[in-house]
């Protein structure tokens, strides 16, 4: 089941990025694994009200031991930004849907 997000549900997976140390060039630090965080344009997906969003070329940091982003607060505020107002999305891609609805039963089946 599709959970209707609020705006500050959205973003779980990408945090916003805190540094724990201000002004420490080159520094950071994952907060999960403590892997070495390089900046990096990305694409995530999201899903909201049941509409999937894909945001691309976004600017973060990443994780290159587990692989988790980061944006700062502003991308954070303007990927907000950009799904409150609806904004006319960039460009348009078509998403295969797989259903496995026949195969209802199948968690009955295991455990
Ligand atoms: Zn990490």
């Amino acid at each position: 089941m599709i959970q209707e997000s609020n705006s500050s549900q959205i973003l779980q997976t990408p945090r916003p990025f805190t540094s724990r140390e201000p002004g420490a060039a080159g520094g950071e630090k994952c907060q999960f694994c403590g892997g070495i965080v390089k900046k990096k344009t990305v694409s995530f997906d999201l899903w909201k009200k049941e509409k999937l969003y894909v945001f691309k070329s976004v600017p973060a940091k990443v994780c290159e031991q587990c692989g988790e982003k980061y944006f700062s607060p502003k991308i954070y505020g303007l990927i907000d930004k950009l799904l409150k107002e609806k904004s006319k999305p960039d460009e348009t891609m078509v998403v295969p849907v797989m259903s496995l609805k026949k195969f209802a039963d199948e968690a009955e089946a295991f455990g």
